[in-house]
């Protein structure tokens, strides 16, 4: 998505991704020889300083990469590495991320740091209560790499399942909601937000996104966007933001996490907004203006198409049924092998109103792969 945007701007787009076909080279195509795509994994050292060596600015797509292999390039790299390595460094560890926040005065729930041990968790259930939430610091994604423990008899379950991964653990924050905003930050540090969105998780992936957010409250969207940017203003670095937060019953609102990329609770701005966050991200590290970030259709959500099994048929024949619905655009990411749990790509769906919009949802809802509850 990010190259689709490019390429609408003239701006050559390098990629660093295991093989020749991996989705964003599909969509853009080297224009010269010193242009062409890079083969290998985004965490080898070698591979990210033959893209460093061939670009003007170095992006990042997702926080699980080589942070030391960043810093060492920036300084190569002419328009530099955005958002800046020190930043990914802080996000990357959840911990350390949720330490930075509290740090900075930002509403996060409490948390503490846990040994991988039955008694560390008994500690932190003593302190903190049941449920509890425990995570990996690192490497966390969908979910994968939280259990929450429910009662003290689960506190070897727990270990054994989240691995030899550093843990610490969460209060358990009993949300009526999951919101979340992307933020766009300039090379300046000049920030701007996109309207709230209710996000809807399935089994910890996200499964519907709402947009914009409707609360009784009518403060609860300028105070979550407030702190967002707050939020996204402790960093380093340009380019766009991913802000998970939680609504609580009396409106107020915590933080869970940010991830300094575009997010998927922005893939709605494609079709929704003024200016997608895709092409506010390049416009953000290429130092050009910034764009609106207003909505410019009363309604929209966002259905995201997860695998349900290894037949890639179940996702086209619903791709194709979805291209029957009015106002829908089907996204499919081009990933070569269809997995449970796998993100295969999205719809988005806009209308004149927030009925409209759950009028052309439902049917989608009904034919989703794998079912919709
Ligand atoms: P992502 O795919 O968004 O990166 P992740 O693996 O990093 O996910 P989190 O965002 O930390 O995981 O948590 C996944 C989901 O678990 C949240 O969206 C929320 O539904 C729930 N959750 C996380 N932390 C808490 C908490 N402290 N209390 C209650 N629920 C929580
Ligand atoms: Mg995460
Ligand atoms: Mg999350």
């Amino acid at each position: 998505m990010l190259a689709a945007s490019a390429s609408l701007l003239n701006v050559d787009v390098v990629i660093l991704d295991v093989g020749e076909n991996a989705p964003a080279k599909q969509v853009v195509a080297p224009r010269a020889p010193h242009l062409s795509h890079v083969d290998g994994a985004f965490t080898d050292p070698a591979k990210i300083r033959e893209l460093a060596a061939k670009v003007d600015v170095l992006t990042v797509e997702i926080e699980h990469v080589d942070v030391a292999v960043l810093e060492e390039v920036e300084a190569t790299v002419p328009m530099g590495v955005h958002p800046s390595p020190s930043t990914i460094r802080t996000i990357q560890d959840k911990f350390v991320q949720k330490e930075h926040l509290r740090a900075h005065g930002c509403p996060v729930s409490e948390f503490m740091s846990i040994e991988s041990t039955v008694q560390s968790i008994h500690e932190a259930a003593a302190k903190l209560g049941l449920p509890l939430m425990l995570k990996s610091r690192t490497l966390a994604y969908d979910g994968r790499g939280n259990f929450v423990v429910r009662d003290l008899s689960q506190a070897e379950e727990a270990i054994a399942a989240l691995g030899n991964r550093p843990l610490y653990a969460e209060k358990w924050v009993p949300f009526v909601k999951e919101i979340a905003v992307v933020v766009v930050r300039s090379v300046s540090g000049e920030v701007s937000s996109y309207p709230v969105v209710e996000t809807v998780h399935k089994n910890n992936i996200c499964h519907l996104v709402f947009a914009p957010l409707r609360s009784q409250d009518l403060s609860v969207p300028a105070r979550a966007r407030t702190v967002a940017e707050a939020a996204v203003t402790t960093l380093q670095g340009a380019g766009v933001f991913g802000v998970e937060m939680f609504l609580m019953k009396d409106g107020s609102v915590y933080l869970n996490e940010i991830a300094p990329r575009p997010h998927n609770s922005g893939h709605y701005t494609i079709e929704a907004c003024e200016t997608s966050q895709y092409e506010n991200h390049l416009r953000a590290i290429l130092s050009l203006p910034l764009g609106s970030t207003e909505l410019k259709v009363p309604s929209a959500a966002m259905l995201n198409l997860i695998g349900a099994s290894p037949h890639m048929e179940d996702i086209t024949a619903f791709a194709s049924f979805a291209l029957t619905v009015p106002g829908a655009s089907v996204h499919l990411y081009g990933k070569p092998d269809c997995r449970k749990g796998r993100k295969m790509g999205h719809v988005t769906v806009v209308a004149g109103s927030d009925a409209e919009v759950r009028a052309r949802l439902r049917p989608l809802l009904e034919k989703l792969p794998g079912g919709s509850d």
